[in-house]
């Protein structure tokens, strides 16, 4: 029985979870839809494969924000790509029951806590690499579900 409820509270607690404000100028989380490179949403399809997380709208110099409060795991490498370079980091988090990857993001550091709303870093230049893009940070779960039940 008590392993039952310790469950449930769990269940509970992840199911609770919404993000705030990922990014300045957007402050209600507005998703990337459709552009000349694609769509933003969860299971879009990519080249040979499927899209792993969901677009968020940021334009490129804006403040990325901790959606949650986090502990800082570590920078992320999105591609080993020299001419994708300029947008080529990300930052791994942890909080409130829930690891996640934000991609195309200057993280201002790597490690510590940060609380929700508290800037983490800066949205890279995507426009640099795909011109005409709807520039935005890539959420994507450290198990790979769906991130869209928490916007
Ligand atoms: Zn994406």
């Amino acid at each position: 029985m008590r392993q039952f409820i310790v469950l449930l509270a769990l269940f509970y607690v992840c199911e609770g979870v919404t993000f705030g404000q990922l990014c300045s100028g957007n402050p209600n989380n507005r998703r990337r839809t459709t552009d000349g490179w694609g769509q933003g949403h969860f299971g879009a399809g990519r080249t040979n494969r499927r899209h792993e997380g969901l677009d968020i709208v940021c334009d490129d110099g804006a403040v990325v924000y901790a959606p949650v409060d986090v502990t800082l795991v570590r920078k992320v490498i999105v591609y080993n790509k020299p001419e994708k370079a300029a947008i080529d980091s990300g930052i791994m988090m942890r909080g409130e029951g829930l690891c996640f990857k934000l991609f195309y993001v200057q993280p201002d550091r790597t490690t510590g806590t940060v609380r929700k709303g508290e800037r983490i870093g800066v949205m890279l230049p995507m426009q640099s690499v795909y011109p005409g893009i709807t520039s935005h940070v890539h959420v994507q779960m450290c198990d790979k579900s769906d991130p869209t039940p928490y916007f």
